[in-house]
């Protein structure tokens, strides 16, 4: 396999192998040429090449044509189960990037349900990347005190006002990268909720459930994680599914004690398939 990075890559070269098992990317070519905001966009006809292929890609053998079932299963279970499941923040409704920018930098490492009344009051107090930028940190770090890590927290958040105040909120993999707080998740839950880009997300808890279902023992950092990730999300409804796996991991597949008896997945579940007695 020649070396490559599906998201916001400015290097791919070529793909030569599958990411997920009956899935054959061998046909699809990258960009050798045009500027970089092409060659990033390089990342994304991975994703959809591995999504269209997704139904029709003959598998090579039962155990690739039972995992490609279960990754059409789950993802159209999911989906239905999020018709009545979904939780509700103030973020969700938003659609300004620096809006769902704010939000995924007060959520790292933090409850949603404890960011809630932060966020509201951030955005009353600071409705504009102008604002943030002319923030009072101790002002700010008063706000944000409660979620932890307010002095690293309200300097990005100003510095992020400064740097963007007069561009706004990129949208640009690499350019969000290099923002102070704003790491691969950050970066693509901003593209995907504010930009409505078909942009993987992967946490500890989204990891989780991967790891459950498909018994796999991935590490949310890694490369291969993300490759998976991105050829199971639907790239037409990509928003929707990645809020509603972040709340079935956190309402159904729980850390600790999963709610199996809540789940809509028991039978293709290799975790609670493994650990079923009798
Ligand atoms: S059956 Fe249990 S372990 Fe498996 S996905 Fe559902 S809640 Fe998680």
């Amino acid at each position: 396999m020649s070396e490559y990075r599906v998201w916001g890559s400015r290097d791919i070269k070529s793909v030569e192998a599958v990411t997920l098992d009956g899935l054959d990317s061998s046909s699809w070519k990258p960009p050798t040429s045009g500027n970089t905001s092409e060659r990033s966009n390089a990342g994304f006809d991975v994703l959809r090449h591995l999504i269209e292929n997704l139904s029709f890609t003959p598998a090579t053998n039962k155990t690739a044509v039972k995992h490609r079932q279960t990754v059409e299963h789950f993802r159209a279970d999911l989906l239905d189960w999020a018709e009545d499941n979904m939780r509700s923040f103030p973020w969700r409704d938003a659609t300004d990037p620096y809006e769902v920018l704010v939000a995924e930098i007060l959520l790292q490492k933090t409850a949603a349900e404890k960011v809630e009344p932060i966020y509201t009051e951030l955005l009353a107090t600071y409705p504009s990347l102008k604002d943030l930028a002319e923030a009072d940190q101790d002002r700010l770090g008063n706000i944000i005190y409660s979620l932890g890590f307010q002095n690293q927290r309200s300097n990005a958040l100003i510095k992020i006002g400064q740097e963007l105040r007069d561009s706004g909120v990129p949208q640009d993999f690499q350019d969000l990268l290099e923002l102070p707080y704003v790491g691969r998740y950050a970066a693509n839950a901003t593209l995907c909720f504010a930009y409505d880009e078909p942009r993987p997300i992967v946490d500890a808890n989204v990891v989780r459930v991967y790891n459950r279902i498909f018994d796999k023992e991935f590490d949310y950092r890694g490369e291969d994680t993300w490759s998976f990730a991105a050829a199971v999300l639907p790239a037409d409804d990509a928003r929707r599914y990645n809020l509603a796996i972040l709340d079935f991991a956190a309402v159904v597949c729980q850390p600790k004690v999963p709610v199996c008896d809540k789940c809509f997945f028991t039978d293709s579940c290799h975790y609670y398939q493994a650990n079923q007695t009798g």
